[in-house]
């Protein structure tokens, strides 16, 4: 494969992207407008690959990296327009836009209330919600090969500092660990945690890879990178560092999971792509695929139906269909839950088994991941069917509730119990515990 050399492009610098004459003006200032509010980049592989410019600004690749006029209200439109068209100072501008990236729900389902304890020191580079798994964002990879507008880490790239999850420190990492024999998985995120060079994945890695270790037995790393930059693990100059990390890890005896952020089809099509998951698996690494359900992207199930299969063929596991999360861009990709079932059921009806391996489609709320399990007529009531795929306290996981139907609902806060009961059953008698709290009690 021939080298690729990573081309960033932003607001600084994106008006020189050649295919831009494919778009109107007023598409050229929504993205100068709203790439103020939220996060934007994208690099040449996205742009020359990836996006059909014949297509924009309909093309779900560009609506997933350009922002677009859409994606914020239309008064916070006005609002950023003005400011730039007057030139306001730059701390007045900093000021007004932080405000509106403040009422867009930066900090959803309670991230900022995970952080766990290691004595007396706040662990903010660790998220800890369910027992056996640990989530860590290496401060080094608190960035992504481009950036997906409907980003629920977004707060983490423009720059709202005591948002920050980043931690340096490795050597907390592995002290927490150790106090944590019930912790099995590891996961490294971010952000995108392959955005580190080889090096300081090693240094987080290698560790826990000797025999205090041994509770560990996954190792994940949630990466969009074979997405938005496959020559990662091609042509990069660490590339080949990676790929022997990688090996480390299988031959430590650990299962290395990849848990890729794919979001369309035509991201699993170039020969690039398909050359990095094969450099990956030689490695005995798995790679899982994940993604939110979007408008505008992928809000068919002809096209899940599609990423599965491809996916499957490629030998990646179809693993996770997320409802798009409450922060952001939201209004502009929501999709109702009730939609949201049927397409994952349309999806799953007309795939093989081989592909039927996904789960969702699955809500990341403040009390777990809930799985929308389908729409149901009980006794004349109409209800949403749920479960826990993932709960602070795992005692819950798997029990079927009961919500009811609202064919507008979008996330789970816009539901109610069904069948006139004042809570749902996990709301009863501190179940979930007080999100202020250590969680170890709920895991005993
Ligand atoms: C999704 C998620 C995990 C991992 O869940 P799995 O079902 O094991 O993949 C871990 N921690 C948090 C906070 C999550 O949202
Ligand atoms: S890959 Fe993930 S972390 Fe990176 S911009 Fe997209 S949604 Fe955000």
């Amino acid at each position: 494969m021939q080298e690729k050399k990573y081309k960033v492009y932003n607001l600084r610098n994106f008006k020189t992207i050649p295919q831009l004459s494919n778009l109107s003006q007023d598409d050229i200032e929504a993205i100068e407008v709203v790439g103020h509010v939220l996060p934007f980049k994208a690099n040449n592989y996205v742009v020359d690959e990836l996006i059909n410019w014949k297509n924009v600004p309909e093309d779900p690749i560009f609506t997933l990296t350009f922002p677009r006029r859409e994606m914020i209200s239309k008064t916070n439109y006005q609002n950023v327009l003005f400011m730039l068209q007057n030139n306001t100072a730059d701390d007045e501008f900093k000021a007004e836009v932080n405000k509106i990236r403040m009422r867009l729900n930066p900090n959803p389902a309670g991230q900022a209330q995970n952080v766990p304890m290691l004595g007396k020191i706040k662990l903010h580079g660790v998220q800890h919600k369910y027992r056996e798994t640990v989530l860590f964002f290496p401060s080094q990879g608190q960035t992504c090969h481009a950036y997906c507008t409907f980003c629920f880490r977004w707060p983490q790239f423009t720059g709202i500092n005591e948002l920050k999850f980043g931690m340096k420190e490795a050597d907390l990492l592995h002290r927490y660990l150790l106090q944590h024999k019930k912790v099995t998985d590891v996961l490294f995120t971010g952000g995108d945690p392959m955005t580190a060079t080889a090096k300081i994945l090693a240094s987080y890695i290698e560790p826990l890879l000797t025999k205090e270790f041994d509770h560990i037995r996954t190792i994940r790393i949630g990466s969009k990178s074979l997405a938005y930059w496959p020559y990662r693990y091609l042509t990069d100059k660490d590339a080949d560092e990676v790929i022997g990390l990688f090996e480390k890890v299988v031959k430590a005896g650990k299962h290395l999971a990849f848990q890729a952020h794919f979001n369309h089809p035509v991201e699993l099509s170039t020969d690039a792509v398909k050359q990095a998951i094969e450099r990956i698996k030689n490695t005995g690494a798995e790679i899982r695929a994940q993604s939110p359900l979007l408008r505008k992207i992928n809000n068919h199930p002809a096209i899940w139906a599609e990423m599965w299969q491809k996916q499957v063929e490629l030998g990646c596991v179809p693993y996770y269909m997320f409802v798009a999360r409450d922060t952001g861009s939201k209004a502009f990709f929501e999709v109702p839950l009730e939609r949201a079932w049927d397409i994952y059921r349309k999806a799953y009806a007309s795939v093989s088994g081989v592909a039927r391996t996904v789960r969702g489609p699955s809500m990341s709320a403040h009390p777990g991941k809930i799985h929308i399990v389908g729409i149901a007529d009980v006794k004349g009531e109409k209800v949403f069917v749920l479960r826990f795929l993932q709960c602070r306290n795992p005692n819950l996981v798997g029990i079927p509730f009961f919500a009811k139907y609202d064919p507008k609902a979008t996330w789970f806060d816009q539901l109610e119990p069904a069948f006139g009961e004042k809570e749902f059953f996990f709301e009863k008698d501190d179940l979930l515990g007080n999100a202020d709290r250590d969680n170890d009690f709920l895991w005993e």
